[in-house]
């Protein structure tokens, strides 16, 4: 099989998005719209144009593309480009990470980017928003070693503000999978006066801690990088008010969800 699907960037050498030196695919698509989204391009599913973007990676590069974001490929291609850096993985015990948007809007470009993966012996990641099927995570987890899973807001009206979806599915799904194994790495952004409050955190606290297996916790702090891209896009930037969180703030958050026992990283 070669099945088709829409990227819009590949990272090389990442140290952010799991153990090790990665390679991100960053997939197009995604059913939230969250406030501080650092990645505005990743939630249109099809490739849009606009004056100016900053065109990072492009298979069929073209100039008469250059104002395009997001390309389609064949998982082929994306293949070799995932294979070039087989020796990083090795040495870094990295591998290959599927990101978006949300990997799973593309299930079955998904499923055959993680089963050749697999057939070569690369260790894969998939970070998810979690607002899935189920039956989506069953699919994919014999071929999956790792879930960067994202908890954001737990009182539901607040998720479906600051997100556009309700967290229900997001939480279910997530109690499922901790149920089945120790594949999970929390990544929690870290949004000022939105995430951080102490009811937020509080709620989250006890809901982690009822969670079979969590393997780790990452902190993702609010950055203000995005703002061009936002520009750029003509897309609102709702959040462009808030300053990061202070390495104090950061910390703070870090001692509190380490009572819960788990590694609580700062970044991913
Ligand atoms: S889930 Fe991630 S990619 Fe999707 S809108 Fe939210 S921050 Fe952006």
């Amino acid at each position: 099989m070669n099945t088709r699907g829409f990227i819009f960037d590949i990272k090389k050498y990442s140290i952010n998005d799991g153990p090790g030196i990665r390679t991100t695919i960053f997939f197009k698509g995604c059913p939230l719209k969250c406030w501080w989204c650092h990645n505005p391009e990743s939630q249109n599913k099809l490739p849009e144009e606009f004056e100016g973007c900053t065109f990072r990676w492009n298979l069929s590069y073209d100039p008469g593309q250059k104002n395009t974001i997001g390309t389609e490929v064949f998982s082929h291609d994306v293949m070799k480009e995932i294979e070039k850096d087989i020796p990083f993985y090795e040495e870094s015990k990295g591998g290959v990470t599927f990101s978006g948007g949300e990997p799973m809007m593309q299930m079955d470009f998904l499923f055959e980017l993680l089963t050749k993966s697999k057939k070569k012996d690369i260790r894969t990641a998939v970070d998810t928003t979690g607002f899935t099927d189920y039956q989506n995570f069953e699919r994919i987890y014999e071929l999956t070693d790792l879930f960067l899973y994202d908890l954001k807001l737990m009182n539901n009206e607040e998720h479906l503000l600051y997100t556009g979806v309700p967290n229900k599915i997001i939480h279910e799904n997530l109690i499922l999978l901790s149920e089945k194994g120790n594949k999970i790495i929390l990544r929690i952004p870290v949004i000022p006066k939105i995430t951080d409050t102490n009811e937020n955190l509080d709620l989250m606290i006890n809901f982690i801690s009822e969670l079979k297996n969590v393997r780790e916790i990452d902190l993702l702090p609010f950055h203000k990088t995005a703002e061009s891209k936002y520009e750029k896009m003509g897309k609102e930037n709702k959040v462009v008010q808030l300053e990061p969180p202070t390495n104090e703030q950061m910390n703070n958050i870090k001692y509190r969800l380490s009572s819960l026992g788990h590694t609580v990283k700062i970044g991913g």
